[in-house]
């Protein structure tokens, strides 16, 4: 054994103790001959003292003070001695271990470290170096106790959520990354056939078929921590591939898989982080989110839920709604309750009239025209506008917003699409920037009711509002009924105003599942070619069945507050995709491509723009 206890082991209770210790010197220090050094690992880091006093041999002393001089910041080593306690007054409370020290005897080195590229000691994010150096040297990066937390969360996050689904009786089973397409609506990543030249793999955008296939092959019960990988244009909060907690189970309805979920989570809870989730979670309609919060994915932490008032507003004679309502767009108003000001964080008790100017300019910088106030006084609603607006429509907008004395009243008007965009950017950022939220509490809410298609606004096709695979509500399509207002059996799980799972109750109808393919366009070679193995397979008693997956990385960042989800894995890649530790991706040998007949391929294109060989 090359240690009797970790860095983070040693306590009180170990006083007097011979132990022996390994890691990595992350500080050193020289008081006056006396050499301490933090020796960490993972586990935290131990205080290791040599103290010439301590010793008889001066041989023997300087040759340790040689040798432990010799060690650079981050080398390895391995250390044995006894355990004290520290001199009063040198505690760190801050620290598990901060009330012992190891007097070293015997010292070994382990492996020396090159100079750091960046500081691997706990430090305030705004000390740390640029996030490509970090990923360059990501082993170095992964010691920082910030990340090994990060990543010992999301171990116990998923050891419990796998706990619970052993307990419910769910089977958790791998599916093939080498795999035909499945629609997520993404780019595949496609690997190319050596045995079978011309003919390609794709990775998977989700387990999706295969977790259907499961059900058909009478699984009943899966989940599958699953790699899934889609080649999408790159946003600061995706990433090539990331981990889904995959879930499908049969004989469900929409209700079942829901509670399943919040169960799972109330369990998480209570293992992570001690505390009871209120269940079940609340459910907002797809249309209410987007009138009430302006967007699909909404925070319900706070109010501030967005009053579509154009009908109220629709005869007044102020010329911006005038002309804004004649061009059929909206007006949607927020009231910034006096109360919540006054019990938020902030400091002022009332946005003043500079922060209303800034609002204007932020509503500006948003797209929007501008942004239009009124502010309720002894007096009535205020403001250099209000004249153009009758005492009807006055007392209209008071009860409609349910404004009371000090409130402040902010209206965006335009076309719907943009208006209701920016009024869900103006809640979120009013409940910042005035303290609403913070960080440690978090509302899941259930977003239901959606549709079955969108229409692609450019070719007016039809798409899938989810994927192809979910059911209508009816069970059923009728093919001349108006396609954008048939409902499916699909449901989106939000934190915190980020989409973080989206399910489904699935068609098990072979006859249903071939219809949809139809309507989004598929002709029936494209069928045939793409899922006939899939239809084949509904065709053999596939029992009703549904699902959902959990996007791990952005639940387990927002759980932890982080700023971007690649603080939450190991080894993620940069913003263009790259990982700048391994410099993938990279160029290969031509004979590699050879090998796949890569080349010949590209040179033999047929007239049908597919590749062959002939
Ligand atoms: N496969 C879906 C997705 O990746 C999730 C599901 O419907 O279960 O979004």
């Amino acid at each position: 054994m090359i240690r009797t206890h970790d860095c983070g082991a040693i306590r009180r209770k170990e006083l007097g103790e011979r132990v022996k210790v390994a890691g990595w010197i992350r500080f050193s220090r020289d008081h006056g001959g006396v050499l301490f050094f933090d020796l960490a690992d993972c586990n935290g880091n131990t205080q290791l003292v040599f103290d010439p006093e301590a010793m008889n041999d001066i041989t023997e002393i300087e040759q340790m003070d040689r040798t432990l001089r010799s060690f650079g910041r981050e080398s390895v080593i391995e250390a044995t001695g006894v355990v004290r306690e520290r001199v009063p007054g040198t505690e760190d409370p801050r620290n598990p271990t901060g009330e012992v020290e190891v007097l070293i005897e015997k010292v070994r080195s382990l492996n020396s470290s090159k100079q750091i590229p960046f500081e691997v000691a706990e430090q305030k994010n705004s000390l740390l170096p640029g996030e490509d150096l970090r990923l360059k040297y990501r082993y170095l990066d992964l010691r920082r106790p910030q990340m090994v937390g990060n990543l010992r969360f999301r171990h116990r996050f998923l050891s419990c959520a796998r706990q619970f689904f052993d307990s419910q009786g769910f089977l958790e089973v791998e599916t093939p990354c080498l795999t035909k397409s499945t629609p997520e609506g993404a780019r595949d990543f496609l690997v190319p056939s050596r045995t079978i030249p011309g003919h390609f793999y794709a990775l998977p955008q989700s387990p999706q078929l295969y977790k259907q296939l499961l059900m058909i092959g009478g699984i009943d019960k899966y989940y599958q921590i699953a790699r899934c990988f889609r080649d999408e244009d790159s946003r600061s909060d995706r990433q090539p591939e990331f981990t889904q907690l995959d879930i499908e189970m049969s004989f469900v309805e929409e209700k079942d898989v829901q509670g399943m979920i919040e169960n799972m989570l109330a369990h998480v809870w209570a293992c992570v982080f001690g505390t009871e989730l209120t269940i079940p979670f609340p459910r907002v309609s797809l249309n209410d989110a987007i009138s009430k919060y302006g967007t699909d994915a909404p925070d319900v932490r706070f109010g501030l839920e967005l009053v579509d008032v154009t009908s109220i507003v629709k005869g007044v004679s102020y010329e911006v709604f005038k002309k804004i309502i004649n061009k059929s767009g909206i007006v949607i108003c927020l009231n910034l309750k006096a109360s919540l000001l006054s019990s938020s964080l902030s400091e002022a008790n009332a946005l003043g009239r500079k922060e209303v100017d800034r609002l204007i300019e932020w509503a500006k910088i948003q797209g929007m025209g501008g942004l239009t106030w009124m502010r309720a006084t002894e007096e009535g609603l205020s403001s250099n506008i209000v004249k153009y607006f009758s005492g009807e429509v006055r007392a209209k907008l008071i009860d409609a917003m349910k404004v009371e004395l000090g409130d402040l009243l902010l209206f965006l008007g335009g076309s719907e699409m943009q208006t209701r965009r920016a009024g869900g950017a103006l809640r979120v950022k009013l409940a910042k920037d005035i303290g609403l939220v913070n960080g440690k509490r978090h509302e899941f809410v259930w977003v239901v009711d959606c549709p079955m298609f969108k229409k692609d606004p450019v070719t007016g096709r039809l798409e899938p509002f989810h994927h192809p695979f979910v059911r209508p509500a009816r069970g059923e399509i009728d093919p001349d009924e108006d396609m954008s207002a048939v409902g499916g059996l699909s449901y989106d799980l939000c934190l915190d105003g980020v989409e973080i799972g989206s399910g489904s109750i699935r068609i098990h109808d072979p006859s249903v599942q071939r219809k949809v393919f139809g309507l989004l366009g598929m002709s029936d070679e494209e069928i045939e070619s793409k899922f006939s193995f899939f239809l084949e397979a509904l065709g053999y008693g596939a029992p009703p069945h549904g699902g959902i997956a959990l996007g791990v990385d952005r639940l387990i960042s927002i759980l932890l507050g982080c700023e971007s989800i690649r603080d939450v894995i190991a080894f993620p890649k940069n913003k263009r995709f790259q990982s700048l530790l391994d410099g993938s991706p990279a160029r290969v040998e031509e004979s590699k491509l050879a090998e796949l007949q890569l080349l010949s391929l590209a040179e033999e294109k047929s007239d049908k723009g597919d590749l062959e060989i002939k």
